[in-house]
């Protein structure tokens, strides 16, 4: 039997733990996925669940979008595969980077650059910028400053990227030029009296003397998630973004905006800049971006750099960079059709109409004695289990508060992400009202067992 005091009794939930490698599962009794329909998955059981991560924070149309499964197979009879290589291209590739660049408004783009996924966009990002930089005869601009509980992807250099130690420890991660600076969550890292507009301002000072300390001529980019995703779903304060960017300007480094989650609606806006009124020179772009049918990534590239980059290539020599799959037609012609559905549905309209009945109910629940926390907007939220309310006094991990709440959870035919005691959950965007309603009771009648859990 489970036994949330021990944290025995959880092996078929060890695979919600966080960055669980895949190849693990199978010994751990997994939970075998076979069907999808709206915002629910079927095992191969035939027992039914509510998808509260949509996947992984990805299927934004939900399980079973047809439109979607009708672009892939037409692409497929059609052109099943086509590189972006030495001047050729195909169709969906060209039609997908010219409404990308129209969908993105919170500043204008130029190019984009296609892979097949988000580790894939920041370790592209990397080297955009430091071919930017060696064009533009500045050679030392090499390191990159991100936050800590970022999470930027897995590959060596986007998890260097990113902020949590798990990614780097036994790995020799963190790269060498990359520098990490504070983590915005004003509930966890406020000092006593300070407040929101207080704390943001302390975090850009430190940013800033974290520059002057390295060079400013060392530094080439800052990267950021407008909302902080798998560290946490943390909500930056309102200002926080304003001053940060000021900082970056001042000393001339790139902005690049890690859209890989917050993008096409999630956070109740198109894109997470439009969120924070961020003007990045670079977006990183995944998931939804396919509403996660298959495997696409994007990189949006300001102007200037494009400019830079076209213009010195002949010098340089070409940006000798991509992926056989970039760009490829079949996720294009899906990447596509998403877009279209976002804008003919008005995809943050929607959102923004179903957000309340998400956020207003679970946040009902901030009381429960056993919960710290709970932050979220638009389709995106995160509960923080702790005792006496306080950051500052997590449960005893072996506890397993958090795997205990997931497995209530999943009996009750819900699928949540487990991290800690940390729950994560980002619903598909067409989630009704009445699944909302049913997300809300399994999340109660499950908080209901750990608290007495916890109690007893
Ligand atoms: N960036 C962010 C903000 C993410 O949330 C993720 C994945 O969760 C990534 C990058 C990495 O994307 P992928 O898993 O497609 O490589």
């Amino acid at each position: 039997t489970s036994d949330a005091k021990t944290g025995q009794g959880f092996k078929g939930h060890a695979m919600l733990a966080p960055f669980t490698p895949g190849w693990q599962t199978t010994d751990l009794d997994p939970l075998i996925i076979e069907k999808s329909e709206g915002s629910y998955v079927y095992d191969i059981n035939g027992k039914k669940y509510l998808d509260s991560l949509a996947g992984l924070w990805c299927t934004a149309l939900g399980g079973s979008e047809q439109r979607l499964v009708d672009a892939a197979n037409a692409q497929l009879k059609k052109l099943p595969f086509y590189h972006s290589f030495w001047n050729r291209t195909t169709k969906p590739t060209l039609d997908l980077a010219k409404e990308l660049l129209e969908f993105f408004t919170a500043r204008k783009m130029a190019k984009a650059f296609f892979v097949n996924s988000g580790s894939e966009a920041n370790d592209t990002q990397v080297k955009i910028v430091w071919y930017y930089y060696n064009a533009l005869g500045k050679p030392n601009k090499k390191k990159f400053i991100a936050r800590t509980k970022s999470y930027h992807g897995s590959t060596t250099i986007a998890a260097s990227l990113s902020g949590l130690s798990p990614l780097h420890q036994k790995f020799d991660l963190p790269a060498p030029f990359v520098l990490h600076t504070d983590c915005p969550h004003y509930w966890r890292y406020h000092l006593p009296g300070e407040t929101e507009e207080e704390f943001s301002t302390r975090l850009a000072k430190n940013l800033e003397e974290l520059i002057l300390k390295e060079g400013p001529e060392t530094i080439a980019a800052f990267i950021a998630e407008p909302v902080m995703g798998a560290g946490g779903v943390i909500l930056p304060p309102a200002t926080y973004f304003d001053k940060i960017q000021a900082v970056v300007k001042k000393y001339d480094i790139l902005f690049i905006a890690d859209e890989v989650i917050c993008a096409f609606g999630r956070l109740g806006t198109m894109f997470g800049s439009d969120k924070y009124n961020i003007k990045p020179d670079l977006v990183s772009l995944a998931k939804a971006l396919s509403s996660g049918y298959l495997p696409i990534g994007a990189i949006l590239v300001s102007p200037e750099i494009a400019e830079v980059i076209h213009s010195q290539s002949s010098k340089l020599g070409s940006f000798s960079h991509g992926f056989t799959y970039s760009g490829s037609p079949v996720p294009c012609a899906v990447a596509l059709e998403a877009l279209k559905i976002y804008k003919e549905r008005n995809i943050v309209a929607v959102v923004n109409k179903i957000a309340p009945r998400f956020q207003d109910g679970l946040k009902a629940f901030s009381d429960s004695p056993i919960i710290g926390e709970i932050r979220g907007t638009g389709l995106i939220l995160a509960t923080e289990f702790a005792d006496n309310k306080s950051p500052n006094d997590p449960f005893p991990p072996e506890w397993g508060v958090g795997a205990y709440f997931g497995a209530q959870c999943q009996k009750r035919g819900m699928l949540v992400r487990v991290a800690g005691d940390l729950i994560m959950m980002s619903p598909p965007f067409i989630i009704s009202p009445e699944e909302v309603d049913e997300l809300i009771s399994i999340y109660g009648k499950a908080l209901r067992e750990t608290e007495k859990r916890v109690q007893e």
